[in-house]
């Protein structure tokens, strides 16, 4: 027998198992609507100018690369609170506020669950229905229970408000409570700013905890109008977490740029907040890479480069408006037996498109067109040359 003769395969993760499929498959006009990636009207994974810059200065620097601190690029972290709160945030002023540069969005939800798991251990954790997947296994992976709150409501086509309210407060005291700060993955449907006020108030009342997640900020309506529940909170008074990811907003994504920030009541608390939390890094993976993070930092910091970085996701954000319009306008004038009018509404890559699993299979099958089975869709991977073809086999398979 051997060590391993009784492992079970794992089973495949959906959506990077989709890629595997997508790439195997030979039709020459195949679509990967499936993975959350930007591509430009070109079909391409950017490389934002911006980037190129501030990598050209980095490699001009022959820069020697030590170890980072625990907490990885104090001028990025500092950048981060900035790009979060706005500079001249009471949090910033006050210190009450502690970043650490993560490995991605994903790192940084990690090193959050870890340290909650310490700081909680009997605490229940708290999701939307549905929500990225990899909410509910990392926090399980931390050891935590995993619950749903509602959120999507299909038939609206929007957000399912009250029960939304109703399963925040029958959770025990002190639960944590994931949200998803704009552009919500995979639906598209974000709270608006009322919404954000009543969840707020059930999150106070209950003294759970927030963990926002950000990983599309600039996606919606702006940089800054995308921070808009982060800064809610800051206004709160209460503790909460934040993760950010600047994969895609910066097109950066496997050089792994996120960051976790945590919102303590004073400077002195958040300090002992902080010296936890780099034990937890220390012991997963000691201190963090040194390359994205320093480019990310340099375009936040220099003011040409930041302006440049603006205008670029700004061009990103207009394409995947312009892709959802067209979509609905192909969809209506192609004779689609539904109303689709709610795709140009939903905000950031992904559209809850409301196929079917069978449709998406149809999709996939007899057009080479490939999504998630829940229908989701990425529209920031539509373009002028495919489009039309995505239009066609949807009014196809419907
Ligand atoms: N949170 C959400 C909601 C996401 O959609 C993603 C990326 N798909 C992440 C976090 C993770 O981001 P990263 O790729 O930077 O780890």
């Amino acid at each position: 027998m051997s060590l391993f003769s009784a492992v079970e395969m794992a089973p495949r993760d959906p959506i990077l198992g989709l890629n595997e499929a997508f790439n195997a498959d030979t039709r020459p006009h195949k679509v990967n609507l499936g993975v959350g990636v930007y591509y430009s009207e070109a079909g391409r994974i950017p490389l934002l100018k911006a980037v190129e810059l501030a990598e050209k200065t980095r490699a001009e620097a022959h820069a020697p690369r030590g170890y980072l601190p625990i907490e990885g690029v104090g001028t990025y972290d500092s950048a981060v609170q900035k790009l979060l709160f706005g500079a001249d945030s009471e949090i910033i002023k006050s210190g009450r506020c502690v970043t650490s540069q993560a490995i991605g969005g994903t790192g940084a939800l990690k090193i959050g669950a870890d340290y909650l798991k310490r700081l909680l251990p009997d605490a229940v954790v708290a999701i939307s229905d549905p929500s990225w997947q990899n909410h509910r296994a990392l926090f399980e992976a931390a050891g935590f229970p995993v619950q749903n709150y509602r959120y999507y409501d299909a038939a609206r086509q929007g957000v399912d408000l009250e029960g939304m309210l109703e399963d925040l407060r029958q959770l025990p005291r002190q639960s944590i409570i994931v949200l998803h700060a704009c552009c919500h993955n995979p639906t598209g449907v974000d709270l608006s700013i009322e919404q954000w006020q009543a969840v707020l108030k059930v999150l106070q009342e209950c003294e759970h905890v927030p963990f926002l997640d950000i990983a599309y900020q600039g996606f919606a309506e702006g940089i800054y109008e995308d921070a808009a529940a982060v800064r809610l909170f800051a206004d709160s008074g209460m503790p909460f977490f934040v993760s950010s990811s600047f994969s895609k907003s910066f097109s950066l994504y496997g050089e792994r740029v996120g960051a976790l920030s945590i919102v303590a009541d004073s400077a002195e608390e958040a300090g002992r907040v902080m010296s936890q939390l780099k034990l937890v890094i220390r012991t997963n993976y000691s201190n963090p890479p040194t390359h994205g993070a320093t480019v990310v930092g340099l375009v936040l910091n220099t003011p040409e480069l930041n302006a440049l970085w603006q205008k670029e996701l700004g061009e990103m954000r207009e394409r995947i408006q312009l892709m959802r319009k067209l979509m609905v306008e192909q969809l209506a004038a192609k004779g689609a037996k539904r109303d689709f009018s709610f795709v140009a509404e939903q905000r950031g890559m992904f559209s809850y498109s409301g196929l079917t699993k069978e449709q998406v299979d149809r999709l996939r099958d007899e057009f080479a067109i490939y999504a998630v089975s829940s229908g989701r869709i990425c529209v920031a991977a539509l373009n002028l040359n495919n489009i039309d073809a995505v239009t066609d086999a949807i009014v196809q398979v419907l």
